[in-house]
């Protein structure tokens, strides 16, 4: 989509620290990190928000959360354990709208606010 930042990262037209990709999916770190593990599952397709989706897309959100897995793995953080969220429209606070995991972890989240 026109003028989406995510869909920009997603096509590589801006940069990022890509951290898992396939072809539905990438991963990066965000760019204004809450915890020492904070990076961003997203979909290369745009959807807009989880009010967005379609049950053709019921495949495509359950693959996210096994990427969030697998990295948290790879990161060593899995044992411990970390925080998935999801931000959906303005009341909770989702700022980018195009849809996107946030996994944190490296310490403990607590009740943070992404
Ligand atoms: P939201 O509040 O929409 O759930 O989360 C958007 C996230 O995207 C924020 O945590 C923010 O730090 C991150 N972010 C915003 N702009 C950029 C960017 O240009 N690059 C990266 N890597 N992350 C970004
Ligand atoms: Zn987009």
């Amino acid at each position: 989509m026109k003028d989406c930042l995510f869909c920009k990262i997603a096509s590589k037209e801006l940069s990022s620290k890509i951290e898992y990709e396939d072809n539905d999916l990438v991963a990066f770190k965000d760019i204004h990190p809450k915890a020492p593990v904070h990076i961003l599952i997203v979909p290369k397709k745009h959807i807009s928000s989880v009010a967005d989706l379609n049950d053709a897309d019921e495949i495509l959100m359950g693959k996210m959360i096994m990427v969030a897995k697998k990295i948290a793995e790879e990161k060593g953080i899995a044992k411990n354990g970390y925080k998935l969220i999801f931000n959906v429209r303005s009341h909770g606070g989702q700022i980018i709208d195009h849809i996107h995991l946030h996994l944190l972890g490296g310490e403990p989240i607590g009740k943070i606010i992404v």
